[in-house]
């Protein structure tokens, strides 16, 4: 999906324009596998977890960043009923507050983190840490000796100094660690596609091919302060298609194989990481966690059937899938510009410092104008923002109504995964408010940045 040439850092605009998909028969229309759940038009106005987008935008200003609860709930909820026989851990880093891991513990999820400060979140929600899995590609001795003081209840390990680390770390503290190997099986998956060669060379896991995941398990028992309860994977994100995942469960069984025949023991887990798709425009079609779940389940099934294996108990980390579809962003029109002949340059009041994703991989979002409907014709817009880069674009191809002006309202669907977390303050913009909506009511979950709040880390301002 992505139009960044593969070859190398091109500029996008250098690239043969692809031909926009036309507008939609009705513009006003929310379309339901990308809004949230429950999103309305009402008298015109949209409205989220049966609250006016105006009155939000009123008494929270914009950008705002919405989430509807019932929607994240609910398909949290899907998830761990998908996955009744085994473990669902949100991903963190899609999105994180002490609000939505209290919503996810209430739910019965575990939760990922691969950074001290994820995991400072999730201990101040008084999350469970033996629910707790510390990821990272790189974590400090700081970072492996918090998570060994609280007692999180599995480390993923990456790297032979990591083995050493949180081996040496947990006998200096004298504990048992739970461990997990992550595997590079050689299988990428991208959007739409998946590609079973030159995935190797990339800085996740241990290749399985190199011998380096079998060579990880030997450096791990024999080091009897860690106890190595399973395999882990990750094949990448936005995943629509179980091919990528079949390939993955299939050599990951293989390594279970390996490691029976060398050492005489059943790993009783197995982690196959994230990565399910949702849509973000009209057409795209997101598998349901029961499906799934029954696909994966299938798989390391029959895998394990054929080389007589004890079926590990399954986890998956889904991160977007869980809080993408329940996010939307709320901006202010500033300006509408028409560049002669091209398009139409809607400017809004923020952009890639609250949604890097466009800028950084081409992601392709549904926008619509949400404080009134409007029967004017559509036009061809760029919807983009505030900040001094011609690449801080939020929708590329966006149809708007011709008669959008500045005040307008507008609502970008499914920027609950990689957005908030992705925020930074270029151009000393503050980072937006985090709403949550339910049943007609909203609270602020994080509080809008001010402009003490950029300077608080000056060290020379006068007081
Ligand atoms: C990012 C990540 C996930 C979540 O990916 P999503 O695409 O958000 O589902 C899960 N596991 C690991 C190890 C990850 O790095």
């Amino acid at each position: 999906m992505s139009r960044v040439h593969p070859a190398g850092p091109m500029h996008a605009d250098v690239l043969p324009e692809e031909h926009p998909v036309g507008p939609a028969d009705d513009l006003n229309a929310l379309e339901p596998t990308v809004w949230p759940r429950s999103a309305r038009r009402e008298e015109g106005v949209v409205t989220v977890g049966g609250v006016d987008v105006r009155d939000l935008a009123r008494e929270y200003g914009t950008p705002l960043y919405v989430y509807d609860e019932e929607d994240v709930r609910s398909r949290a909820k899907e998830y761990v009923a998908a996955f009744h026989d085994g473990s669902v851990h949100y991903a963190g880093k899609a999105f994180l507050c002490t609000a939505l891991a209290k919503w996810l513990n209430e739910e019965g999820l575990g939760l990922d983190v691969c950074s001290g400060g994820e995991l400072a979140v999730a201990l101040a929600a008084g999350f469970p840490t033996e629910r707790i899995t510390l990821h990272g590609s790189n974590k400090s001795s700081a970072e492996i000796a918090k998570a060994l003081e609280v007692g999180v209840g599995r480390i993923v390990l990456d790297s032979y100094e990591e083995i050493a680390r949180v081996g040496y770390l947990a006998q200096q503290m004298g504990v048992r660690a739970k461990v997990m190997v992550r595997v590079t099986t050689g299988v990428e998956a991208h959007t739409h596609e998946f590609i079973a060669t030159a995935h190797d060379d990339q800085k996740f896991g241990f290749s399985r091919s190199s011998g380096a995941a079998l060579e990880a398990v030997r450096r791990v028992l024999e080091l009897k302060q860690l106890e190595l309860v399973g395999l882990h994977s990750h094949i990448g994100s936005q995943i629509f298609e179980v091919d990528g995942f079949q390939v993955a469960a299939h050599r990951l069984a293989e390594l279970l194989v390996a490691i029976r025949d060398e050492h005489g023991i059943e790993l009783p887990e197995l982690d196959l990481g994230g990565g399910y798709g949702i849509a973000y425009v009209p057409g795209e079609e997101p598998h349901d966690p029961k499906s799934i779940a029954d696909g994966l389940r299938e798989i390391v099934a029959r895998e394990c059937r054929a080389y007589e294996l004890a079926m590990p108990r399954l986890t998956v980390e889904p991160g977007r899938a869980i809080v993408g579809p329940g996010g939307v962003t709320l901006y202010e029109v500033g300006t509408v510009k028409d560049v002669e002949g091209l398009r139409t340059y809607v400017s809004v009041d923020g952009g890639m410092s609250d949604n890097l994703r466009t800028a950084l991989y081409g992601a392709e979002y549904t926008a619509a104008l949400a404080s009134r409907s409007s029967e004017a014709p559509p036009m061809l817009s760029r919807l983009v923002g505030k900040h001094c880069e011609s690449g801080d674009i939020v929708v590329r191809d966006v149809w708007f109504p011709e008669d959008l002006a500045a005040g307008d309202l507008v609502a970008v669907a499914a920027t609950g995964a990689y957005c908030r977390s992705m925020a930074s303050n270029y151009n000393f913009v503050p980072k937006p408010a985090v709403v949550a909506v339910r049943d007609g009511r909203s609270r602020v979950i994080i509080r809008r940045e001010s402009a003490e709040d950029l300077l608080r880390l000056d060290a020379e301002v006068e007081a």
